[in-house]
């Protein structure tokens, strides 16, 4: 059985003492049966990390590089050293915007895994692959490029994020149906290449405009194990709704 775990990816949001303060405020909502987490800006990594006791703090990036001429970087060795365990790698907003692709976000996982990192992993089709049909074939290819070189036991215990590029933000949450047929088709991807074991193990999340009102319905799924939340991450209020709406 796999434990579900809900991933808030506050993005360009909050500043320290913004994080400290949600972080302060939930700690006493969380319950045993799933693992939540924030992925907060690096600026407030350190203070997170210091203010949380059970939520997960994550980075929502890292470079591939230990160090050197790679102005605005930050390392896994800088991400260890204020005790950050996991982090976030391949957000479709990182391929768009910063020009990650898929050999970049093999590079970077790689990089964590080998420092003991978690990765989560995200993958997803934008608008125009998901009306060409082409949702499979790129899902596919993202899962198996992003992992590539792992070995089966590192893929059972990392995170896979699919997120539809076009349910980020727009309000327009892919069906259950579709969540849980994609969240299928990377776990197959997983065990084509890594085996069973890994596939049965590893944990794959939906994330595209999840709210309160929709959490439980994607959990019910088989294959979804979890939830890479935006917007509804950033209130408090929203957040206890989903903590409460995931309690078994
Ligand atoms: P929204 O929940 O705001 O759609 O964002 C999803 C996302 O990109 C999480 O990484």
């Amino acid at each position: 059985m796999r434990k579900p775990i809900i991933v808030g990816n506050w993005k360009l949001n909050k500043t320290i003492s913004e994080a400290v303060e949600f972080i302060t405020a939930v700690e006493p909502l969380l319950h045993d049966d799933a693992d939540f987490g924030v992925a907060t800006s690096y600026l407030a990594l350190q203070a997170s990390v210091q203010n949380a006791r059970r939520l997960i703090i994550a980075a929502q990036n890292v470079n591939e590089n230990d160090s050197g001429a790679f102005t605005g970087e930050v390392s896994v060795g800088m991400l260890k050293e204020v005790g950050v365990k996991w982090v976030v790698l391949g957000h479709s907003e990182r391929r768009q915007y910063f020009n990650e692709t898929d050999a970049s976000v093999n590079a970077k996982t790689l990089k964590a895994v080998a420092n003991g990192l978690t990765p989560i992993v995200c993958v997803g089709e934008t608008l125009a692959e998901f009306e060409a049909g082409e949702t499979e074939a790129v899902v596919r290819r993202q899962t198996k490029a992003a992992l590539s070189s792992l070995n089966p036991e590192d893929v059972a215990n990392l995170v896979i994020a699919y997120e539809p590029v076009w349910a980020i933000g727009t309000g327009k949450n892919a069906t259950k149906e579709i969540a849980q047929n994609v969240c299928a088709l990377v776990r197959d991807e997983v065990k084509v290449n890594f085996g069973v074991d890994a596939a049965d193990k590893v944990r794959i999340q939906y994330g595209g405009s999840v709210k309160p009102e929709n959490i439980k319905e994607y959990l019910s799924e088989a294959d979804v194990d979890g939830a890479l939340i935006g917007g509804a991450s950033l209130k408090v209020d929203s957040f206890k709704a989903i903590i409460d709406a995931v309690k078994a």
